[in-house]
């Protein structure tokens, strides 16, 4: 295999928890490490995004994962993260690596100078022959600002360090085309356009929080930054190496040709929205032609943003159509589609040309997308 090829995997809590003690599953942690000190002897750097510090932090909070509120999971984030972390070291250690910790927000890859730095310490970590480990800083986010899941994280991370490959190790074979209980379903081994299998997509698992949607979200982002991702069961022997030789069955979903540029990426795959604008049929029409969006192209907009923000874009039917940077703020904004008849260097006091999205700060979403639901007031119709 090549060399300075990058691997980014994603192992869910129920693998590495026992789903009743709630306890490390070293026999899995020992596969995996096993796998990743041959993926490295490769030639391959890995980096390793690891769910489980809630699972494995439960009993020490007296808590169980279907009653746990957010604080018991944040406490038991913080108790079950050196747990797991310390599984890790010793494992590495029997295979002859090291180990380190990075934990993230969200706020860690949408704000530019944070994801430079997490950037540069993957990087260098790498460079020294480390093992980063990633997971999400639980005990800092709220529901409202998690990244969501895991999944979904390590797409940030595999798009941030422009991987190759992306594995994302679960509970079963990879992605189904109806619910994998139901007799004659069948593994679906290679998609091209992971929006064409939504519809076998519903539930989760009950020590995670992804389910095979965020999955396939994952997928998404990745594929879309030119990254190749295998979804595939982690209870095997050598569970990565086996994927990447094409020795098991599971889904792959394959990368873009054409990957969007950083740019595209950073824009268009956010993971919170700051607000929204809904726009008028003709302008929607229009966004095609790369024009500035103005004040009479906007009918509505949710949410209480900056400028700078990103923007997710709606027609008047919900659905999502672009995304852009913000020249003005919530309320600016709001002053300025209020009285459309006044100029607007006299509502906000400053010169401006008034151009609310300027067409470089704008991306279309292609069809392969997958969109977030619109928020609540634009389905409802009353943004
Ligand atoms: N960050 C969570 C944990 O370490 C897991 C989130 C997820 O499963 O996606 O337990």
């Amino acid at each position: 295999m090549p060399k300075g090829k990058r691997i980014v995997v994603k192992v869910g809590s129920s693998l590495l928890a026992n789903p009743d003690l709630l306890t490390p599953r070293f026999g899995f942690i020992q596969r995996l490490l096993e796998d990743i000190s041959r993926l490295r002897r490769d030639g391959y750097d890995v980096i390793l995004c690891s769910s489980g510090a809630v699972a494995l932090g439960l009993n020490l909070v007296g808590e169980k994962p279907d009653t746990a509120g957010l604080s018991d999971k944040q406490a038991a984030a913080a108790c079950g993260m050196p747990l797991l972390l310390n599984a890790y070291k010793q494992v590495g250690h029997e295979y002859g690596f090291e180990i380190a910790q990075i934990l993230l927000t969200l706020g860690d890859f949408e704000d530019h100078r944070r994801f430079l730095n997490t950037k540069n310490t993957v990087h260098r970590l790498l460079e020294s022959g480390i093992v980063p480990i990633v997971n999400e800083n639980d005990t800092i986010t709220t529901e409202e600002i998690k990244v969501g899941d895991n999944d979904r994280l390590a797409a940030k991370i595999a798009q941030m360090i422009e991987a190759q490959n992306f594995i994302i190790l679960t509970g079963v074979d990879g992605l189904y085309d109806r619910d994998p209980s139901e007799v004659g379903a069948k593994l679906i081994e290679e998609v091209a356009d992971v929006s064409d299998y939504l519809q076998a997509t519903t539930g989760t698992s009950t020590l995670g929080t992804g389910g095979m949607l965020t999955k396939l979200q994952a997928a998404n982002m990745a594929q879309n930054a030119g990254c190749t991702t295998y979804i595939a069961n982690g209870e095997a022997d050598f569970p990565l190496s086996s994927v990447i030789r094409g020795e098991r069955k599971c889904t792959k979903c394959i990368a873009q040709d054409q990957p969007a540029s950083g740019w595209v990426t950073w824009l268009s795959d956010r993971l919170q929205m700051a607000g929204s604008l809904v726009l008028t049929d003709e302008a929607a029409a229009q966004l095609g032609k790369r024009q500035p969006i103005h004040r009479r192209d906007v009918v509505s907009l949710d949410g209480d943003f900056s400028r700078g923000d990103v923007l997710h874009i709606y027609d008047s039917k919900g659905a999502e159509r672009a995304r852009g940077l913000t020249d003005f703020t919530s309320e600016e904004t709001r002053v300025l589609i209020g009285n459309p008849e006044l100029p607007a260097d006299q509502l906000l006091g400053y010169r401006t040309r008034a151009e609310l999205i300027r067409p470089n700060n704008l991306v279309l979403l292609e069809d392969h997308h997958i969109p977030w639901e619109a928020p609540e007031s634009v389905a409802a119709g009353q943004p």
